[in-house]
């Protein structure tokens, strides 16, 4: 695996494809600086080196040039999170973006215009790949969030840097902390499996049965196996057509020896609602009317129990609508359990999109060994895929 380390920058252009894609509020303030700071010792690296880097990210899903998701927005943001003032041009390719990108002195830092405005980026247009491969000496890919597109910026341009190209250090860790749960990990190992729907899951659930000691199943998936198993779920999340799925699954579980553990009891609504009636019940006796919208207290110490045994904790998805507080008990319990289990020397990696939010949220960020910058792209990964981003380096 070809990392910064591999590379002198010494009077050497890096080309570095980051994740900048940060949210911003109605006075385009960037909100979570996350993916920003996450970057800062790549770029460290080469500017110590005693090169320069020039920066390339997409900002949201414009169509065309809109200032609105101009990447100028966040120059400052970057100034302050790197400590070195950051240059920007408006636009990535072109005469400007060469001029600005021969300009540049070791030492200084070059931030492009949003790589989205053009089509040609989402597309992966050959050609565009190779007017933005002319403005650098090295390509640099540390943008894991959109690692698994293969887009012009992060899979094609490596085409044109056939010696010269490597991981950076964000994306090497990403890569990394995987692999430590998936291939390298210490057991018992168990994945903890949360969120909405099974549909969006059940990728994750196949490829992890051949790796993991035990699966922990919460949030809305819950009840498509409640209900696989006979148990009566109310008006709960389901999803009928994956039914027979679930049932496969906890099949094929047996088979390989993973135990898989379902809530035993939920915190149940009257309503979708944070000041809906609630009440604690078995997960298998939900009166019709209501719906299970968190886990409850008996889930939580049973839970609590199986990571404390584990060495290796994989923790993606939500055990319950976490967004309002009266549901936010049985994720805020587990995250206890997990920063617990840390404590006591397991490696937790928690990722993949809500509970990234959550874990930030409640304050456990500091707390688990490892919280991954993306979400889609951290899916694949656990599905087994090969991102091209990773592959385009690897080649
Ligand atoms: P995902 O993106 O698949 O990880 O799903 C995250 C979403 O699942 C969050 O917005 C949660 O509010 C939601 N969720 C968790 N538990 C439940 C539940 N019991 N019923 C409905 N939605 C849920």
């Amino acid at each position: 695996m070809q990392t910064l380390n591999d590379f002198n920058f010494e009077n050497k252009k890096a080309l570095i494809r980051v994740d900048f894609n940060v949210p911003l509020n109605s006075d385009f303030m960037v909100t979570d600086a996350t993916r920003i700071e996450a970057a800062k010792t790549t770029i460290i690296k080469v500017l110590e080196d005693g090169g320069s880097a020039i920066l390339m990210s997409h900002l949201g899903r414009p169509k065309g040039v809109e200032d609105q998701f101009s990447l100028r927005h966040i120059v400052d943001k970057v100034t302050e999170a790197i400590g070195v003032k950051v240059q920007f041009i408006n636009d990535c390719v072109g005469e400007k973006a060469i001029q600005a990108a021969k300009n540049l002195q070791p030492g200084q830092v070059l931030l492009l215009e949003n790589l989205r405005f053009y089509n040609e980026e989402k597309k992966g247009d050959n050609n565009f790949a190779e007017q933005l491969s002319k403005l650098g000496d090295i390509y640099v890919n540390d943008a894991f969030g959109t690692a698994h597109r293969a887009h012009a910026s992060t899979a094609i341009i490596a085409e044109f840097f056939p010696e010269n190209k490597c991981f950076g250090n964000l994306l090497a860790t990403e890569i990394e902390s995987i692999n430590k749960v998936l291939t390298n990990s210490e057991k018992p190992v168990t994945a903890i499996l949360g969120g909405a729907k099974v549909s969006s899951k059940i990728g994750v659930i196949e490829n992890i049965l051949d790796k993991v000691d035990h699966i922990i199943i919460g949030g809305g998936m819950t009840f498509t196996f409640v209900k696989a198993l006979g148990g009566k779920i109310g008006n709960s999340l389901v999803e009928d057509d994956k039914i027979s799925l679930a049932l496969d699954i906890l099949a094929l579980a047996k088979a390989k020896n993973v135990e898989i553990h379902l809530p035993v009891d939920a915190i149940i609504a009257d309503d979708f609602n944070n000041n809906a009636t609630t009440q604690e019940v078995n997960t298998s006796e939900i009166p019709d009317g209501w719906m299970g919208l968190d886990s409850g207290s008996k889930t939580a110490e049973k839970f609590a129990k199986v990571i404390a045994k584990s060495k290796t904790i994989l923790w993606n998805g939500p055990l319950g609508v976490f967004e309002m507080e009266n549901f936010s008990k049985g994720t805020i319990a587990l995250g206890n359990a997990i920063a617990e289990a840390t404590a006591n020397g397991a490696f937790s990696l928690v990722g993949g999109g809500d509970s990234v939010a959550a874990v930030k949220q409640f304050g456990f960020a500091d707390k688990v060994s490892y919280v991954s910058t993306g979400g889609g792209a951290m899916l694949e990964m656990l599905e087994g895929k090969t991102l091209p981003g990773i592959e385009a380096i690897l080649k």
